[in-house]
């Protein structure tokens, strides 16, 4: 399989090229050239399988060319095995016809894991077929950082610095990124904001001089395909549970990077009846302007108390707008360069045909402490405040009763214990026993001045061959 660039001009690249690159040298962002497509006989016979196979009938098409199929297994059993979970992605029923899907029993209590255990180890199966060894550098605010370190941590030819601001994050966050053991884990606090963090590691990725040549920096951040690739999964997972292919799903899916909800499309186009996809935001609203009216406009960053979804652009829209432009790349960059001006719209025809699929809904953090409240009273279940967004979101734009209506769970309550405690509600969300003993570990991380070229230094001497 080939993915080629959503602005048209960056040339085709196979997958292991695409696991190793970041954005595409046009700017864009990386897609299939072609997706495999499931006929309803073939999903299923699907019905019933373990996690991993359904993983490994899903995805191999995509990276065929890369791994032989028993590695493939291997890495996926091995993925998904350490997942506190059996059912990996279990369901919770909230309603009739209402559910929740639990992602967020791996190891940092959040989706991303599902994502960024398996990048680890595809990254590193890549990266010891070809001898090289590769440096990943981001920047987080929560969750991203944890995920991502936790999925590289046995990684051999991979070194992973992560900034955090110094005393910015909660101290559940930090301690998911600094008790993790390890040579190849750096976690870096600068003595600044999460923009200062972010914008060193913008700069490091557009020179890397700093290197001296003698290793890349890879990014972990959503933008990069596997992650999508493995978000498709658990669209089908749900759907055979409850009686898939055979009736038609809708999902609720909270988001701000459009990436989650992004790979529950392609599992839509890859053949699965999925009748609804809801954009569930906060008050970081852009995706929601544009489902509901037609203009797609930045506007100033807002700080809520679902943290994670906290943005002013969303980066993997361009992947929709793509198809939604016929997969003409000219005209998305045409596109996305006047966005970087001022709002924008497409064709009414274009956006008329988004909405057949799409709808959305912006919830507040009142809504959303009023939702934790409401569910905690009619089920006794705890919701964090980014899936009690999807729930607010799936019960505002329900289509149908008849369908059932899923909300994408994407973190654990205990990790935002302060939204918890805002809704008024008297229960302290407990970590689950496999972390209970993580405020006794040891912690391990550097406190650097908020200057790139000291923290560029940094990296240099203490990646594993410099
Ligand atoms: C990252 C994250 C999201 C948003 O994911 P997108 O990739 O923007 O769709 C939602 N909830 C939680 C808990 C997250 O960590």
């Amino acid at each position: 399989m080939r993915y080629i660039s959503t602005r048209g001009e960056a040339p085709a690249l196979g997958f292991e090229d695409v696991l190793l690159t970041g954005l595409a040298p046009d700017g864009g962002l990386y897609v299939p050239e072609t997706l495999p497509h499931f006929s309803l006989e073939e999903i299923r016979s699907w019905r019933g399988l373990p996690y991993t196979e359904l993983a490994f009938n899903i995805m191999y098409p995509f990276v065929e060319e890369a791994i032989p199929e028993a590695d493939f297994r291997q890495m996926l059993d091995e993925t998904y095995s350490v997942f506190a979970h059996k059912a990996v992605a279990p369901l919770v029923q909230l309603d009739t016809n209402e559910w929740v899907m639990e992602l967020f029993r791996g190891p940092t209590l959040a989706f991303k894991d599902f994502a960024l255990q398996l990048l680890g180890r595809l990254l590193d199966y890549v990266l010891e077929k070809r001898g090289q060894h590769a440096v990943i550098l981001g920047a987080t605010s929560g969750d991203t950082g944890s995920a991502a370190i936790e999925g590289c941590r046995q990684c051999e030819h991979v070194d992973i610095f992560i900034l955090h601001p110094y005393e910015r994050v909660s101290e559940v966050q930090r301690r998911q990124m600094t008790t993790v053991q390890g040579d190849n884990i750096h976690n870096i606090a600068v003595r600044g904001n999460f923009d200062d963090c972010q914008r060193m590691v913008k700069e490091s990725f557009s020179d890397q001089s700093f290197l001296e040549g003698k290793a890349r920096l890879a990014a972990v951040n959503s933008i990069n395909w596997a992650r999508i690739m493995a978000q498709i999964v658990y669209y089908f997972h749900a759907s055979l549970a409850l009686g898939g292919p055979d009736r038609s799903m809708a999902f609720s899916v909270p988001t701000g990077n459009f990436g989650d909800i992004f790979a529950g499309y392609l599992a839509q186009k890859m053949g699965l009846p999925v009748s609804q996809l809801v954009i569930a935001t906060n008050r970081n609203d852009i995706l929601h302007r544009f489902m509901s009216g037609n203009k797609y406009e930045q506007h100033t960053l807002e700080h809520t108390l679902s943290p994670s979804m906290d943005i002013m652009v969303s980066s993997n829209f361009e992947r929709l707008l793509f198809d939604l432009h016929g997969r003409d790349g000219q005209a998305v960059k045409e596109l996305l360069e006047n966005a970087a001006k001022g709002p924008v719209s497409i064709a009414d025809y274009r956006w008329k045909r988004a909405r057949k699929l799409f709808d959305s809904a912006a919830v507040d953090d009142a809504m959303t402490c009023a939702t934790i409240r409401e569910v905690y009273q009619q089920n006794e279940y705890l919701l964090d405040p980014h899936t009690a967004i999807g729930v607010r979101a799936a019960r505002t734009c329900r289509r149908d009763e008849q369908i059932p209506m899923i909300t994408l769970g994407t973190a654990h309550p205990a990790k935002f214990p302060d939204a918890i405690a805002e809704s008024g509600l008297a229960v302290k969300p407990d970590l689950p026993a496999h972390m209970a003993e993580l405020f006794e570990r040891k912690e391990r991380y550097t406190v650097l001045d908020n200057d790139r070229d000291g923290v560029q230094s940094f990296i240099a001497k203490h990646w594993k061959n410099a």
